[in-house]
Parts: C-alpha cells; sequence; structure tokens
C-alpha cells in the first residue's frame, strides 16, 4: 500500500519527503524565534518539538553546559555516580506529585516508557504479582517510538509491520468531533470511555493487569483533552484494582499546563510519570522516571525474584551534560515564574485560537494550558494534504506550526507574550484562509 493509503497519521512522514524536496532548514534560534540560514526570523510556535518550553539560546542553560562540558564530559550512573544527576533526581523528586520521590534516569521519552514499563512490570513481579503482565493503553496514544511505547500506543502506523507486546489492550480515545464541536477546555462529555477500563479488567481479570499508560494530555495524536473527570476515574479504577496508573508526561511535563505536571495541573496522581522535551529545555537530550519509594524498594530489591538485582539503565542516564542542563533550566522556570505565567496567559490564549473558529476548512479548535489544536476538514481523498499546505505556507509567512493528520497543533515557549499570541494567530488566520 502506499502511504497516502493508510491512516492519516502517516502524513507526517509523508510531509518529511516534501521537505527533501525542499527542505526547510535551521541555523539558529533565540528565544521564541528560528532563524533560516538566509537569516529569514521564523516564530516557533510548538517550542521547537514541544520541548523548548523556556525559549530557545537561554543563557543560564548555555553556560551550564558550557561549563559542564569543560569540567565532567561524562560519567556512567551504573553503581558509580557524579553529584548532578543525584542533585537533579532529588529536586525533581521534590518537585514531583504525591508521593513520586525517585527517579531513574533515560536519554529520551522513548526510552523513559520503556523505562516506566518496565518498572511497572517489574514491580508487580516484586510484590508476587507474576500474572499481573498485561498492560493497557489508548487508541491514538503516542508514547515514543521504542518496543514498548509502539506497544502501548495507540497510532496504527508506528506499529504496522512489527511484532508488539503480547497481552495489551487500548482505551477507545476520547475525542468525539461531534461532541467537541461545542466544547471548549475540558470537555464534559466522554466520562464513560474511563468505563472501558472496567470492562477490560472484566474480561481479563484484573489480576493478570499490570498497569495503563495515558497521555493526560494526547499530543502527537492530535491534541486529544481529556473529558472532565477521566483521568480521576482511570485513578479510581486503577487504584480499586491494585493497577498501576502512568502518566505520560513527556509532552505535558514542565509547564505546558501552567503547573510542573499535567498530574498537578489537573489534581490526578499517578503510580509512575514520565517526562523528557522540557526537563532540559530541549538543550540536551534526557528523559525521566518518577516513582515513588515502595516502586523503587521493590523493583531495585525484588524484581526479578527474591535475592536478584535489577538490571536496567542506560549508558548516558542521567549524562552530566544534561543534569547541568536540567538542573539551569528548573531555574529558568522558577527564577521566571513560567509555569505561573503559563497560567495567566491562558484564558488570552484560549480567546485567541478560538478566534480561529468559523474560519473556513476549520472544524474544532481545542485547547488546554498553553497548547491548542486547530482540526481542519480533510480534503477529500488527500487526507493531511490541507494540514500540510498550511504547515508550508506558514513556514514561508515566517510561524511554525506543527501538523499532525488534518490537526495544527500550537505549543509556544511559555515566555511567548501577548503580542506575539496576537501575531500568531494572526498570520495562521490569513494563512488558513488563503488555504484551498
Ligand atoms: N511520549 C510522548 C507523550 C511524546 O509526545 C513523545 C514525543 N513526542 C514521546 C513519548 C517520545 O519522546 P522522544 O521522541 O524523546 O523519544
Amino acid at each position: 500500500r502506499a502511504a497516502n493509503d493508510l491512516d492519516p497519521f502517516w502524513m507526517p512522514f509523508t510531509a518529511n519527503r516534501a521537505f527533501k524536496a525542499q527542505p526547510r532548514l535551521f541555523a539558529s534560534a533565540k528565544d521564541m524565534h528560528y532563524f533560516t540560514p538566509d537569516g529569514r526570523a521564523v516564530m516557533d510556535g510548538t517550542a521547537g518539538l514541544w520541548c523548548v518550553n523556556a525559549g530557545h539560546g537561554r543563557k543560564p542553560i548555555v553556560e551550564a553546559i558550557q561549563r559542564q562540558a569543560e569540567i565532567l564530559d561524562y560519567a556512567p550512573t551504573f553503581q558509580l555516580g557524579h553529584p548532578l544527576a543525584f542533585e537533579l533526581a532529588s529536586r525533581l523528586g521534590m518537585l514531583l506529585p504525591g508521593d513520586l520521590n525517585h527517579v531513574f534516569f533515560a536519554g529520551s521519552g522513548s526510552e523513559a516508557v520503556d523505562s516506566a514499563l518496565k518498572i511497572a512490570l517489574a514491580y508487580q513481579r516484586a510484590r508476587g504479582f507474576e500474572n499481573r503482565t498485561r498492560l493497557i493503553g489508548r487508541q491514538k496514544g503516542y508514547h515514543g517510538v521504542g518496543f514498548g511505547g509502539i506497544s502501548v500506543g495507540g497510532l496504527e502506523n508506528n506499529r504496522l509491520g512489527f511484532l508488539t507486546l503480547p497481552g495489551v489492550d487500548h482505551l477507545p480515545h476520547t475525542l468525539n468531533l461531534d461532541e467537541a464541536a461545542f466544547t471548549r477546555g475540558q470537555p464534559t462529555w466522554g466520562l464513560h470511555l474511563a468505563d472501558e477500563l472496567e470492562v477490560l479488567i472484566e474480561a481479563h481479570g484484573a489480576e493478570t493487569i499490570a498497569a495503563v499508560i495515558v497521555e493526560p494530555l494526547s499530543g502527537s495524536a492530535g491534541v486529544i483533552v481529556p473529558p472532565l473527570g477521566y483521568l480521576e476515574r482511570l485513578r479510581e479504577i486503577t487504584a480499586q484494582h491494585g493497577i498501576l496508573l502512568i502518566f505520560d508526561e513527556v509532552i505535558t511535563g514542565f509547564g505546558r499546563l501552567g503547573a510542573l505536571t499535567a498530574a498537578e495541573a489537573l489534581g490526578v496522581t499517578p503510580d509512575l510519570m514520565t517526562c523528557a522535551k522540557g526537563l532540559t529545555n530541549g538543550a540536551v537530550p534526557m528523559g525521566a522516571v518518577g516513582v515513588s519509594a515502595a516502586v523503587y524498594q521493590a523493583v531495585v530489591e525484588g524484581a526479578a525474584g527474591p535475592g536478584i538485582e535489577f538490571f536496567h539503565g542506560y549508558t548516558y542516564s542521567g549524562h552530566p551534560l544534561a543534569a547541568a542542563a536540567g538542573l539551569a533550566t528548573l531555574d529558568v522556570y522558577e527564577s521566571e515564574g513560567l509555569f505561573q505565567r503559563a497560567t495567566e496567559l491562558t484564558p488570552y490564549w484560549q480567546d485567541a485560537v478560538h478566534g480561529l473558529k468559523g474560519l473556513p476548512h476549520v472544524i474544532d479548535v481545542r485547547d488546554l494550558g498553553l497548547v491548542a489544536g486547530i482540526e481542519l476538514e480533510p480534503r477529500p481523498g488527500a487526507p493531511g494534504a490541507r494540514a500540510t499546505e498550511v504547515f508550508h505556507r506558514a513556514f514561508d509567512d515566517g510561524i511554525l506550526v506543527r501538523v499532525t493528520a488534518d490537526v495544527i497543533a500550537l505549543s509556544p515557549p511559555l515566555i511567548i507574550s501577548r503580542a506575539q499570541i496576537d501575531e500568531l494567530i494572526d498570520r495562521l488566520s490569513t494563512i488558513i484562509k488563503q488555504t484551498s
């Protein structure tokens, strides 16, 4: 089958092919803007890939990385360690919600997800629940590209052609355009979708299920906002049945929803949490999994069976440059009050993005925190083509947006000003009007 015959989520890759014919390159970046090799400014409406939350080229972060490179370029964190990794782990442990006070480091979001799934399975085994091996994700969920991530992920094209983990189910996703069309912020419908978890528990038996993993807000599937009460309901059901709840906060972490995590912003605490991206402001790759002391102890002491040490970690877990970047990034978030700033900007942002409703082709506008998804009506027979056209026109006009299928996703750095929000949305509005 040709790529275009597949699910529209294949489109980003098709778009990549188009870039090859007409490459769009970045040469440098500062604050809210990228600059092309010929010096053109492109306003970053997507914080890179949802990661540059404090804006580009931030001096304290750059200097921390430079300093660290001169002091200690590399040290393993297997049996050994270095102070910055411990410092970052303990700082994160103090910041993460609930009792998530221990941290496993990884090199990316995908690694963090695969680590979290292994930790969840190991924890169940360590507690003597060897049969709790099933995992539950969500349709349209995105959890990176590792084998664990594509197994629990719900974007079919990520899995196509690969043998994935057995014993995985997917909850229905939480988007119904007809109903979502008149919602704003968190929809009030769709709570019944969480009850589908009870159906799976009934079908397989709770004693076979290790964990449920969800993105609190689905980003890559086109900004799918959880209905009010949905995450609470998942929390309730999982707790009731001894199933671990994992939040994949790779996108939502570090201020996107106006707090350090979506868990904090939405008031629901999971048992494990993954993060990456904004952890280092995108400057050095890093991922992490937050867990409770109880999970940590059980996993480290008895994951594979009594007396058998849990073997898990990466060469670059807690890399010195990433740890330095992470600490400096947290400093910037804190000293500039960027999460609070995101909260304060949210109503202005909502008004601006909802101004796009009613434009030709726009069939839905969704938002939460400083995120928005603008869904366009697909061109007949060419899913994703209209949004891809918007992407190209936008780039040429000096704004960077992200396209997933027929959704234009926006997630600007949290330093964006009101005037820049106006500029971003005004330009996008003009471009959408010009698109056939
Ligand atoms: N989980 C989520 C929710 C993500 O959005 C992403 C990346 N967009 C990942 C995992 C994978 O992260 P990475 O690309 O750093 O491996």
